[in-house]
């Protein structure tokens, strides 16, 4: 049985946000979910490509064909960006030299304040808002636990994942221990192409507006997540990938064969294998 699972690369994200965000509402969403959009440029990048509202209609406007399709879709209208807000564009005032000299949360931080003390139209992020930084020219894409940063030209694909990380979800993993996406990416991780939250790896749906769009998420892969960040890799120390094999392994035993599942009745994923078997 291949079973998909979770990863301590989070971690990574869950440490930041402790440090950079308060707004670290847990799984599950339901109803809305509240992003400030700011679109910010640098003093020297020239002309902007897109004005404010294409960015509302790839983020926030429904029946676009943007993100909040997409997540009123994945989550069977579950989910909403009711109440979210594309504001810009503002200048950061600093050059895009200065920019990328800047660290990750620098950057962040250069675009909220440049909102917060424009001239006109100022804007401060409301208490609780997520918030997503799109920067033009592009400098950097990621995400967190609370937030994310975008390039200018992304695709709403590449928004998905990283809108993604804003509320919480992680990268989604396969135990396939040959798979390495990339230098700096652990075993497995994003080795779920049918998972947004395998952006790198992901089957990719060309859109009308906005580049690539993303496929759907593995849900019941993400609701395992939690399972296993709370009951694994929070619990873990470990020294190399060799000990970490032998412990996923052993986990997952004890997940499939002994754990009982609020979700089968109490059950054990192999009780209820057996059960269906009969
Ligand atoms: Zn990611």
């Amino acid at each position: 049985m291949k079973r998909y699972y979770a990863i301590s690369v989070a971690m990574f994200f869950i440490f930041q946000s402790f440090l950079h965000s308060a707004q670290a509402d847990g799984r599950p969403f339901r109803g809305s979910v509240k992003w400030s959009v700011l679109l910010c440029h640098f003093s020297d990048g020239g002309a902007i490509p897109h004005d404010v509202n294409y960015y509302r209609d790839m983020f926030l406007n429904q029946g676009t064909g943007g993100l909040s399709d997409y997540w009123d879709d994945i989550s069977y209208g579950g989910v909403n960006l009711n109440g979210s807000e594309v504001r810009g564009w503002f200048n950061m005032n600093i050059t895009l030299a200065q920019g990328q000299a800047l660290d990750r949360w620098g950057r962040v931080d250069a675009c909220v304040n440049a909102a917060k003390n424009a001239p006109a139209d100022a804007y401060q992020v409301p208490t609780g808002n997520r918030v997503a930084v799109i920067t033009f020219p592009s400098i950097d894409m990621f995400g967190w636990n609370g937030g994310a940063f975008l390039p200018h030209d992304i695709d709403v694909g590449g928004m998905a994942h990283e809108v993604g990380h804003g509320i919480s979800l992680n990268h989604s993993f396969s135990d396939d221990p040959n798979y390495r996406n990339a230098d700096w990416a652990a075993i497995g991780e994003y080795d779920d192409p049918w998972d947004v939250m395998s952006w790198g790896n992901a089957f990719r749906v060309p859109t009308a507006n906005f580049g690539d769009g993303p496929v759907g998420l593995n849900g019941k892969v993400e609701r395992s997540h939690g399972t296993d960040q709370r009951e694994f890799y929070q619990l873990l120390t470990y020294t190399d990938d060799v000990d970490l094999h032998a412990k996923l392994a052993e986990w997952e035993a004890f997940y499939n064969y002994y754990r009982p599942h609020g979700g089968l009745g109490v059950k054990t994923p192999y009780e209820r294998l057996i059960e269906k078997m009969r």
